[in-house]
């Protein structure tokens, strides 16, 4: 039994993580901030004596014992990240920081929630872990792009000067239940707008694509990526290479559905990146990982839930 510390812990990945590891044996420690979790999501586990909740923003310091770090604090849809800027930097830069300090003090093992836009918007395609990236440094995307990008140099930097065990996952765009139904993220946004009749909001032309990975597949990447062998240090994509055009996606959520909401042209928001699909070979290969959940059988179990909580 290990003591895991999730930063991030009553967000979207973040209850499913704590779900799981308590399901191992572990005892897990939440730390979060309610910017965009809820206490909805983990109040299924207050009850367990193996789960401890703490309300802490990471860009402060935080000095508890544990073995190890999963750090997901951040907000993840653009519409959060860009509310505050200044403080979606602070997070990914103070709190990774402060995370690396207590994995230092304490010698535990610490991931890192990295992400696909750390490629920006990819002239390689789909997106291999040595493709250095196209961002826009002053786009409204940076705050989130450079403050993943700048946390994964603080963790080399950590491991090499400090000889930290570190492992960081390139997350993929990833749904499932318990994502924020006013996120304005494309998978709830459409199945939300479907549900309700309401217009289903193309933003551009919907000729973007994005490969879309289900929670549950993607908590098994990060929890083998944790347990992988200490070689694995480089970062890892962790995402379904299932590629899609945004209206395509629209066009399935609307037949599974049985909606009859129209679709909406809206404006391509700044730097919309206009591809995206990961290359998993180092995934498949280090991990034995890969995704298991069709896209449809998780719109599916996506569309339950949200029909339960509208
Ligand atoms: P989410 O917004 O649901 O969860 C983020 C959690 O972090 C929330 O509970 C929020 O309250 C908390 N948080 C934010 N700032 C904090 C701070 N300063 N201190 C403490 N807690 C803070 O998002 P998610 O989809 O669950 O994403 C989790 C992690 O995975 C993020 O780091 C995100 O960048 C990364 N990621 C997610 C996806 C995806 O598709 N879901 C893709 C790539 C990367
Ligand atoms: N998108 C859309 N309509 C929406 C929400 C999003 O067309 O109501 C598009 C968005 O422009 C992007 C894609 O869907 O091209 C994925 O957007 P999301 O915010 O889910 O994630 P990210 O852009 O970070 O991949």
């Amino acid at each position: 039994m290990k003591r895991v510390l999730i930063t991030g812990g009553a967000g979207f990945l973040g209850s499913h993580l704590c779900e799981r590891l308590l399901a191992e044996g572990h005892d897990v420690l939440c730390v979060d901030n309610f910017f965009t979790g809820t206490k909805d999501n983990i109040a299924h586990l207050l009850g367990d004596p193996h789960f401890e909740l703490m309300r802490h923003d990471i860009t402060f310091q935080l000095y508890v014992e544990v073995d190890e770090i999963y750090n997901l604090a951040c907000p993840a849809s653009p519409i959060h990240y860009q509310f505050d800027p200044v403080q979606t930097t602070k997070t990914s830069v103070h709190g990774a920081i402060n995370m690396l300090g207590l994995a230092k003090r304490t010698k535990a093992k610490i991931l890192q929630a990295s992400t696909s836009e750390v490629y920006g918007d990819p002239e390689v395609h789909p997106q291999t872990e040595d493709y250095r990236g196209s961002v826009n440094t002053m786009g409204p995307r940076a705050c989130y792009d450079e403050g993943k990008r700048c946390a994964e140099t603080l963790f080399f930097d950590y491991q090499r000067q400090h000889g930290l065990n570190i492992r960081i996952a390139r997350i993929f765009n990833t749904y499932g239940p318990r994502m924020h139904p006013d996120d304005g993220r494309v998978v709830s946004n459409f199945i939300v707008q479907a549900l309700k009749g309401k217009p289903i909001t193309i933003y551009g032309e919907g000729t973007q694509t994005r490969s879309f990975c289900y929670v549950d597949d993607l908590i098994e990447g990060l929890i083998r990526l944790m347990n992988a062998p200490d070689t694995v240090n480089s970062p890892v994509n962790l995402g379904n290479p299932n590629e899609c055009t945004i209206r395509e996606l629209a066009e399935r959520i609307i037949e599974m559905t049985g909606s009859d909401a129209p679709m909406e042209a809206r404006p391509l928001p700044v730097d919309d990146p206009t591809q995206r699909c990961p290359d998993i070979g180092l995934a498949r290969q280090a991990l034995g990982w890969e995704p298991a959940v069709q896209l449809e059988d998780g719109l599916q179990r996506t569309i339950t839930y949200f029909q339960g909580i509208l």
